[in-house]
């Protein structure tokens, strides 16, 4: 009862949903599915970019059917506001060694690429056999700088959005479908 009063409030500052759970549980199944045969004979580690992408890689391992390690990296993004500050820190780094083994960057969101271009850059340096990188949503037009994704879930329009392991201001990441927030959200903020 208690779980359901939480979910609706928070859903009350949903202006409109743009994937839906139905949605999400599929491509991830599809996602998990397509990784597991072409990586059938490799030694993978799924590295996740936390905090936003824990989430989608708890669901996607699920859907994955050979043996496959978690690692995860945090590192530093947004802040509370919902524009790029084009920052990039490592606040928790990796506690595998990667080097030769292949490893597959799972990651929320794709916006203007700042954070995985530094972070391909940084963990090439480790000499893995290969690093790829599966993106769950991938913002429309907004790459400052090019990106090559092996997998992507969801394109998405260019809009701030929630839900599904994303947050704004800490705030949403419980939500099982991604939406964009009602303006008043950010209004209240600024007083
Ligand atoms: P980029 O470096 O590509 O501009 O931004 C990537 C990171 O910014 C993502 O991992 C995510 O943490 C955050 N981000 C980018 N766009 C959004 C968005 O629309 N919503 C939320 N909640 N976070 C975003």
């Amino acid at each position: 009862m208690k779980a359901n009063i939480a979910e609706k409030v928070l859903a009350d500052d949903i202006e409109k949903v743009l994937l839906s759970s139905e949605d999400i549980k599929r491509r991830v199944a599809e996602l998990g599915r397509q990784i597991s045969e072409d990586y059938k004979d490799k030694d993978v580690v799924l590295v996740g970019i936390l905090r936003g992408a824990f989430v989608f890689l708890a669901d996607l391992i699920r859907e994955i059917s050979i043996p496959v390690e978690t690692d995860f990296i945090a590192i530093s993004s947004y802040g509370s506001s919902s524009t790029t500050s084009g920052v990039v820190r490592i606040l928790k780094d990796l506690d595998e060694d990667i080097e030769g083994r292949d490893v597959l960057i799972i990651e929320d969101i794709l916006d203007t690429g700042l954070t995985l271009k530094y972070l391909v850059k940084n963990l090439s340096s480790r000499r893995p056999a290969s690093l790829e990188i599966c993106s769950f949503i991938v913002k429309e037009c907004k790459q400052s700088v090019a990106i090559s994704l092996k997998y992507l879930g969801y394109t998405v329009p260019n809009r701030f959005v929630v839900g599904y392991g994303l947050d704004y201001a800490q705030r949403y990441r419980n939500l099982p479908f991604v939406g964009t927030l009602k303006p008043y959200v950010y209004e209240r903020d600024e007083i």
